[in-house]
């Protein structure tokens, strides 16, 4: 693949403290774009990143016609850059663009623009364990109009930032509560595209969740407000007696590609992972009596994350005394051991770049 670049004259690299990388905050000095016009994608440039123009009738902001993703890129103990399950997440991009009426950017060009963007960014990928090159692909809806209809035109961009831990907690656990008052998504809506309307439902919840102390809100089903569905950023999981438990994909709840790899671990452990319905009751139950021992969040921005405590209405219940459980320490010591390559990638789930 042979892509435009356009490099830089002022890097920001120096100005970057690699020891010490919150999440989110820093990008680095290129990105790609790439323009869809006239029922085509044309072809991907690497430009410095920086500002673009755009209009105020941009439909985007008006309509929210758009996509992203979330994946990492590593640095090996060979040296060599690894991209984590690329393939997964571009599907996943491809399912939430169709029902985003969006043109699908295939995997070529996600792919071989990405390889071009990490080798002209490599210095910005941390080496630091535990940080990673957080990449973040997008597509935006670019026809100025306020009619609403679906664009015509489009914009594909990837912008890279070097990361630590998600939760300022780290690897320790993280308060939930449930809302009483919202919902996320429902069945039919949005929930299963990665779209930044489902992170607009949350968040006005997700500040009163902060505000009385909490990491982050426990999402409910929206019709019943019983079943547990996910996090908002993370999928959850439950360990009650020997049983891992998650809620299925039945329409609201996000296909997370850490999900499928913690089931994909489990089942590989030769134990039992159960997609199945869970309320939050028999979720408080079994922490009173004594059988969940573990919960935990799964995305790729924290990989994963323990929780300690959860809170629904006037239930508070703590879970495994507010530490990290074993099987939660060994999924994280697994995933991030196979991200880094420090144990053996037996599924060859690291996309080697460069
Ligand atoms: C991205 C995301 C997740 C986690 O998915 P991963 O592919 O594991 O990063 C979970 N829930 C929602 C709503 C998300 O947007």
């Amino acid at each position: 693949m042979n892509i435009k670049v356009t490099k830089t004259k002022a890097s920001r690299l120096k100005d970057v403290d690699f020891e010490r990388l919150e999440f989110g905050d820093i990008f680095s000095d290129h990105m790609v774009s790439m323009d869809y016009r006239n029922g085509r994608w044309l072809e991907p440039e690497i430009v410095p990143y920086g500002a673009m123009e755009i209009f105020p009738a941009l439909c985007t902001f008006h309509y929210g016609q758009a996509i992203f993703e979330g994946l990492k890129g590593f640095y090996g103990s060979d040296g060599s850059i690894k991209i984590f399950r690329p393939e997964r997440y571009h599907a996943r991009m491809i399912r939430s663009s169709k029902r985003l009426c969006i043109p699908p950017v295939d995997f070529e060009t996600f792919i071989g623009s990405l390889r071009g963007l990490l080798a002209v960014d490599k210095e910005w990928i941390p080496r630091k364990k535990g940080y990673s090159l957080y990449i973040r692909p997008f597509i935006i809806a670019m026809d100025n109009f306020l009619g609403v209809k679906v664009s015509d035109t489009y914009r594909f961009m990837i912008i890279t930032s070097p990361v630590g831990a998600y939760y300022k907690e780290g690897i320790n656990p993280v308060k939930l509560v449930t809302s009483g008052e919202y919902v996320r998504a429902v069945r039919g809506g949005l929930g299963t595209a990665k779209t930044p309307a489902n992170y607009a439902a949350s968040l006005l919840p997700g500040e009163e969740a902060k505000h009385n102390g909490f990491t982050q809100v426990l999402w409910l089903d929206g019709v019943e407000r019983k079943y547990i569905e996910e996090v908002g950023t993370m999928n959850i999981f439950f360990v009650i007696g020997d049983e891992l438990i998650t809620p299925p994909l039945e329409g609201s709840v996000l296909d997370g590609i850490t999900r499928q790899t913690v089931i994909h671990l489990w089942k590989d452990l030769g134990r039992k992972v159960t997609e199945r319905r869970i309320s939050i009751d028999e979720v408080l139950s079994c922490a009173m009596g004594g059988s969940l021992t573990e919960v935990f969040g799964t995305g790729t921005a924290a990989v994963i994350s323990p929780v300690g405590e959860i809170q629904h209405g006037n239930v508070r219940a703590g879970v495994n005394s507010g530490k990290i459980g074993p099987m939660t320490q060994f999924l994280y010591d697994e995933i991030t051991g196979i991200q880094y390559g420090e144990r053996p990638d037996r599924f060859n789930w690291c996309h080697t770049v460069q």
